[in-house]
């Protein structure tokens, strides 16, 4: 509902922003035929006012047309100036518009989508702890709510993550904390994290030991779990997930591959931006906010690296994030 009103607002504002625009040009070009006009007229009854026989008329009839042509230059020249620069406005406000336009209907969104996100996990939760209070199961139902139940507190407290850090990282105001971490570590831990979570999913792993970065756990902690998580998300169960951390060219190397569905050229640039989730609205399936790669971008940059994607081969996506070393 939400969502389709946003296309009815743009169309008002467009429309409104062009007769604008319009409205504005067409007013610099009456006013330079006026000009034009005038200085016809004038140069005309200057012309007129001169006398035939006078011995210097040639010299001052030259003088008219020349202050004549002189005029219109100056009246090009100014109105080029003026469209010019009407134009530029013009531009900047129709791209921040459009821009803003976006943000707030991917806002809204994203508002529907974090409802969701937050709900689920709470009802799954109080649903199984429900059960396990009521019901006298057996050892292995009661292992398997239980364990359903701690995915979905991981999940909610992922997400909870996720929003605190985006919301102090948009403020300005988030201090990232300097120590010596040991990337390899960090990135293992993740990934038995994850094979606990998910105990059919294939996970590979390539890990170099004792790489070694300068910044926050906490936060390259999130940057990996994320990249893991869509790739688990985005892909078939049955398809693997691989993992690698290297030394490459001085650098470290980070890359999260999977074989899933992939990622469309044009949507490849955008998936970073905050908010942006890829496909329709309507017949997406995954579950999701679209604050997760924007926060990889962002811890990327944090710590002097930077986040990119590629096609894997022969399907899915890979994520790639180089730091420098130590
Ligand atoms: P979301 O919460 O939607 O997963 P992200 O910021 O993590 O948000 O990702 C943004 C979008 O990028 C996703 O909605 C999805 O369309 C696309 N995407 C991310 N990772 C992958 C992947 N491994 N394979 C395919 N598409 C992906």
């Amino acid at each position: 509902m939400r969502t389709k009103l946003m296309p009815q607002k743009l169309v008002v504002v467009s429309l409104v922003y062009w007769v604008l625009l319009t409205y504005m040009v067409a007013a610099l070009l009456w006013w330079f035929i006026a000009l034009e006009k005038q200085n016809r007229d004038i140069t005309q009854i200057r012309i007129t006012e001169l006398m035939k026989d006078d011995p210097a008329f040639e010299t001052k009839y030259e003088a008219i047309i020349k202050a004549q042509k002189r005029k219109t230059t100056q009246y090009i020249g100014e109105g080029s100036t003026f469209l010019a620069l009407i134009l530029l406005g013009a531009v900047f406000v129709y791209r921040a518009t459009r821009r803003q336009l976006k943000l707030s209907q991917q806002q809204q969104n994203f508002m529907m989508a974090i409802t969701h996100e937050l709900k689920t996990p709470i009802a799954v939760t109080q649903l199984n702890l429900e059960t396990l209070q009521k019901r006298k199961l057996d050892e292995e139902k009661q292992q398997k709510l239980i364990n359903n139940t701690l995915q979905e507190a991981n999940r909610l407290n992922s997400l909870c993550n996720n929003i605190l850090l985006a919301s102090q990282l948009d403020a300005g105001n988030y201090l990232r904390g300097e120590e010596e971490v040991n990337l390899s570590d960090l990135a293992e831990g993740c990934v038995d994290d994850f094979r606990t979570r998910f105990p059919h999913r294939q996970i590979q792993e390539q890990i170099t030991p004792s790489l070694y970065l300068n910044g926050e756990a906490l936060l390259l902690q999130m940057l990996v779990n994320n990249l893991l998580e869509n790739a688990l998300k985005y892909s078939p169960k049955e398809k693997p997930v691989t993992i690698i951390l290297a030394e490459v060219n001085d650098r470290i190397v980070l890359t999260v591959s999977d074989e899933g569905q992939g990622i469309p050229p044009q949507e490849k640039k955008r998936i970073f931006e905050k908010f942006y989730r890829a496909g329709d609205e309507n017949t997406r399936k995954a579950k999701g906010t679209g604050l997760g790669l924007y926060l990889c971008r962002k811890i990327a940059e944090n710590h002097k690296g930077y986040i990119s994607v590629t096609d894997n081969s022969p399907s899915g996506s890979s994520f790639t994030v180089t730091f420098p070393l130590v």
